[in-house]
């Protein structure tokens, strides 16, 4: 049995998204599983397409969620050069064999009549092939011009790791362009090669390639290549689970996932469960788990839906498990500025606070900065209140004069101001959506804030009497 070996292979077009973060997820477990090799490969051969800095973003991106790779154009490796753009004289040496074989020859239309065919097609009702319009005989290839495959078109019936029994009939199989006029192969050719030689036993990649399959098998054949194993993964879906996610369904890249505080536990959890299950009910994985569980035969055929929710709930289990020792250092770069002026103890007082609600760390500014700073006063948060809004000034007034007397007299230990609040409620005669929404408000100015005894006893008494005095001035 030859060592399982993956590879994931980017084109550095852009950032790393989803759906191509979980391919390369899917290509390491399966990797690592089988304690083979993980390689990263840059299919760089679109100049045109090329963003700059796209590389670099990958490779962060993968490092990001702790997916390493074994070979890779950063460490090199035995089957090197790992970046197509450094291995044109391959490409080259092999599109000559198929040449010599009379498998390969230059096109010999300008883009013009090859446009003109195409309509000539059109208007007959016809799809177009190209193989149809081959040169009578095959000129010799100079190295520079268009270079197309000559195809053997045939019925395919093959068997997709994922996707299953999949056939196509000769009508799919066309000659296709392997070397283009500026010296660089097309993906088509080039990842066969590369594949070939890199001794890739698994091809994982995304269902866009799955129409583009038989053309690959027939090249497989020319090259009397064995062709490795195919594993299509659906596409992830938008949250309607209809059109393919876009950054229009709120998805994000993930060093912008980095960025707002996902964690890297979240991300890969969310990433591997992307179509994947292990047949439990099990919702949490450990990366160790998901080497040993992880089963391409449990990958679903169809599409997997982007659930947010369910990032945003993984992110907050994995915040609630942390320790708020670890957690304050693990957030540091996230606090609010004004909050360098506070002690770690103080600090960790309003972590403990926020952490059973807090979502990702970018959150925290939000959250907390009522703690640091005193906020402006903003009337309009009353007068938009579900409850306050319906009170006169003066009655919110005199309940805020009521309530600032009575909390004089508290110790502030969150015990006795539950207590103090409730005899407070009491003596009103009011809801505590009324009287605790006006506290809270009065205190913090902010839009929401944590318990209300909680979030007063850490602001502590004197900062709360000088916020209530501040408040009765304004009102
Ligand atoms: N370079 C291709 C892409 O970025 C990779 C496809 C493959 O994995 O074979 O889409």
């Amino acid at each position: 049995m030859k060592p399982v070996r993956t590879r994931f292979a980017p084109s550095p077009t852009g950032f790393l998204h989803v759906g191509g973060v979980r391919t390369a997820l899917f290509a390491w477990l399966i990797a690592r599983q089988a304690s083979g090799q993980f390689i990263l490969r840059i299919e760089d051969t679109d100049k045109v397409r090329e963003v700059d800095g796209s590389e670099k973003h990958i490779m962060e991106s993968l490092k990001y969620i702790g997916i390493e790779w074994d070979e890779g154009p950063d460490i090199n490796g035995k089957y090197g050069p790992y970046k197509q753009s450094e291995r044109l004289s391959t490409y080259k040496d092999w599109a000559q064999k198929l040449v010599d074989a009379g498998r390969a020859y230059p096109d010999p239309y300008s883009p013009e009549e090859l446009d003109e065919l195409r309509n000539q097609a059109k208007a007959a009702k016809k799809p177009f092939l190209f193989r149809e319009h081959r040169p009578k005989t095959m000129a010799a290839w100079d190295g520079k011009t268009t270079l197309r495959f000559k195809s053997d078109p045939k019925s395919y019936e093959w068997t997709d790791e994922v996707m299953g029994k999949l056939s196509t009939g000769p009508e799919v199989v066309d000659d296709y362009i392997i070397m283009k006029s500026d010296g660089y192969p097309t993906y088509n050719f080039a990842h066969i090669i590369d594949d070939e030689l890199m001794q890739i036993t698994h091809v994982i990649r995304s269902q866009e390639f799955i129409s583009s399959t038989p053309k690959f098998l027939n090249m497989y054949e020319a090259l009397e290549i064995e062709r490795p194993k195919l594993v299509t993964l659906p596409f992830v879906l938008g949250p309607d689970g209809k059109k393919k996610l876009s950054k229009r369904d709120g998805a994000k890249d993930i060093l912008e996932y980095k960025d707002e505080g996902y964690l890297p536990e979240t991300l890969l959890n969310f990433l591997a469960t992307l179509g994947w299950n292990d047949g439990t009910t099990q919702e949490v994985f450990s990366k160790e788990e998901l080497i040993s569980k992880f089963d391409i035969k449990r990958v679903n055929k169809s599409g997997a839906k982007f659930d947010e929710q369910r990032l945003l709930w993984l992110n907050g289990h994995y915040i609630r498990e942390t320790g708020t020792s670890e957690l304050l250092e693990k957030t540091k770069d996230f606090w609010p500025k004004e909050a360098e002026n506070f002690d770690e103890e103080y600090k960790l007082k309003v972590l403990g606070l926020i952490k059973e609600r807090l979502k990702f760390y970018s959150e925290i500014p939000d959250l907390t900065k009522f703690f640091f700073i005193e906020l402006p006063v903003d009337l309009s948060l009353i007068a938009t209140n579900k409850f306050l809004g319906k009170l006169e000034m003066t009655e919110i007034k005199s309940l805020v004069k009521t309530s600032l007397e009575k909390l004089k007299d508290s110790d502030f230990s969150v015990s006795d101001l539950t207590d103090k609040l409730n005899l407070l409620l009491h003596e009103t005669d009011k809801k505590p959506g009324e009287l605790f929404s006006l506290i809270r408000i009065v205190t913090t100015w902010a839009q929401s804030s944590p318990a209300l005894a909680e979030s007063l006893s850490v602001l502590g008494k004197a900062e709360v009497i000088k916020r209530f005095e501040v408040a009765l001035k304004a009102i």
